[in-house]
């Protein structure tokens, strides 16, 4: 950490150092492009197609490094592109780049893997009061110099109403996601529909007046919205933060978008709309893993959790336990293993050891697939991240409807660190708080190994009928010390 922070000061440095006969470069390219103007519209058009290009290159674990790069590129020249129109003081702009650098190198060392989507919800957050900033301060520049041409108007209203529900929307899923007492629980009071559907209202109102020119109406907008965030939120319970992340991801892009109206940057109006499409593309289909339309999501209308029935009436009496070595025993001889990775993995930092006990199985000539789950983890394509950490071949990760028919062909499922996602009451309890959520079928396959490290709930909360199940062995345990004991028991058997 102290060695990286140290070479960033270093180029720093040298940035500062050789910065004169860099921006008298760039100044040259903009006087041959006809001025700053123009070399920022240029700038504009290359980062909106690297931004696409990035992008592009996620749709796949083997360019996904090289479109996240081509992303940060991007970003890299709207900002020094920005900054260079701006006629902002050379020092300004890079003590500004360097701090970001530096906060950006921080969070990037410091956060853990588990901790990505509390990360991403601040930056959706971030995102979202960023560009109730930017408009502020255009309203504030238009009111204080009236003379100047332009005007705040509708986009300014709705940069402040979906930037400032972004913010604090995104602050309490971050300290949700993070388990934080405060917010763990869905916290709401009666008539809080109406309320919010009342205050959704007066904003909408306000923003449309707006549009005439006035601009007073500006704070009141981010305050109401301010409190709208923490309301639209508050109630939604753990099981269905996925979606709410990917919205308020979807409502930073649109709240940037807007903002770039406000000020009239096109680069600004590109990113945002792209940010905004792809997060309600992505909200979409976290629906469907979820089981949730978009507009019972939109309006928060979520069913209480039922009182379903106890741990102990589900599991009293039925639960089997067994050990690495029994395992061992048990996997000798079989043809066909499937590994169903849960959160629990990736609390453990298991996929290692996993992928070690896969190749050796594999030499066996048994068959080893992954069944991934679009919601298993903490973020959508958790699983896919951690197990492409591993080096785990990706054609062997399967997704949830091409492996569900064939768990019956298969000899022993062991699910490690996952819970949720193959609880079969979400088929059969229709007021389970999962209920409809599609699940892994890993009862079917012949025998079920679970490992975990007790019988505490998942992220819903709820028992799990299938470790009571008569095909089900439970594997108690750390996930990386239960695969290492039993990878040296399969090496001794
Ligand atoms: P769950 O949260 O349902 O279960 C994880 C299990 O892992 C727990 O029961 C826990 O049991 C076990 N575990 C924790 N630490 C360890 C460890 N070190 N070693 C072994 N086991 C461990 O996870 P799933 O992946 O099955 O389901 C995901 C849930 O999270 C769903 O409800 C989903 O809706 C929700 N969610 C998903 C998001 C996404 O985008 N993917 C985002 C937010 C929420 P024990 O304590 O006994 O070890």
């Amino acid at each position: 950490m102290l060695d990286c922070l140290n070479r960033l000061l270093l180029a720093a440095e040298d940035l500062v150092e050789t910065s004169d006969g860099a921006l008298e470069t760039v100044q040259e390219a903009a006087a041959a492009l006809g001025g700053p103007e123009r070399l920022a519209n240029v700038g504009y058009l290359v980062a909106s197609v690297l931004f696409i290009l990035g992008i592009k290159g996620m749709t796949h674990p083997r360019t996904a490094v090289r479109g996240n790069m081509l992303g940060a590129l991007g970003m890299l020249i709207a900002v020094v592109v920005t900054l260079i129109k701006s006629g902002a003081p050379q020092w300004v702009w890079i003590s500004g780049m360097l701090a970001g650098t530096a906060g950006g190198l921080f969070l990037a060392l410091k956060v853990q893997m588990t901790q990505m989507p509390q990360l991403v919800a601040l930056f959706n957050g971030f995102g979202g009061i960023a560009s109730v900033l930017v408009a502020g301060a255009e309203v504030l520049r238009l009111a204080a110099t009236p003379e100047d041409e332009g005007t705040a108007g509708l986009f300014a209203g709705l940069t402040g109403l979906i930037g400032a529900v972004t913010f604090t929307g995104s602050l309490v899923a971050a300290g949700k996601l993070q388990e934080l007492k405060q917010f763990k629980k869905p916290w709401s009071f009666g008539g809080q529909q109406l309320a919010n559907a009342v205050m959704v209202g007066i904003g909408v109102l306000l923003c449309i007046s707006m549009a005439d020119g006035t601009a007073w109406e500006f704070f009141p907008i981010v305050l109401l919205s301010l409190v709208l965030g923490v309301l639209l939120t508050s109630p939604i319970g753990g099981a269905d933060m996925p979606v709410v992340i990917a919205l308020l991801n979807s409502y930073s892009g649109l709240a940037a978008a807007a903002a770039g109206f406000v000020i009239n940057n096109n680069v600004l109006i590109i990113a945002g709309s792209l940010v905004g499409a792809s997060g309600l593309i992505l909200t979409s289909i976290m629906c469907k893993a979820m089981n949730r339309s978009l507009a019972n999501v939109l309006f928060a209308k979520l069913e209480p959790a039922a009182d379903g029935p106890s741990a102990d009436e589900v599991y009293a009496g039925k639960i089997k336990a067994t050990s690495p070595e029994e395992l061992a025993m048990l996997l000798d001889g079989v043809q066909r293993v499937i590994i169903i990775p849960g959160y629990g993995l990736a609390v453990a930092q298991a996929q290692h050891t996993v992928r070690e006990l896969a190749n050796l199985l594999e030499s066996r000539g048994v068959t080893v697939e992954y069944a991934i789950h679009p919601v298993a983890g903490r973020m959508p394509g958790h699983m896919n991240v951690l197990l492409a950490e591993a080096d785990v071949p990706y054609d062997q990760l399967k997704e949830m409807d091409e492996i569900n028919p064939t768990f019956s062909q298969c000899d022993v499922a062991i699910v490690i660190g996952a819970n949720d996602v193959v609880n079969p009451v979400a088929n059969t309890d229709p007021t389970s708080p999962i209920a409809g959520m599609p699940v892994l079928n890993v009862g079917d396959a012949r025998t079920v190994v679970v490992v975990k490290r007790s019988l505490s709930p998942g992220f819903a909360g709820i028992p799990n009928p299938l470790f009571a199940a008569d095909n089900c062995l439970m594997m108690f345990g750390d996930g990386k010390k239960a695969m290492v004991e039993l990878v040296a028991a399969l090496k001794e058997a």
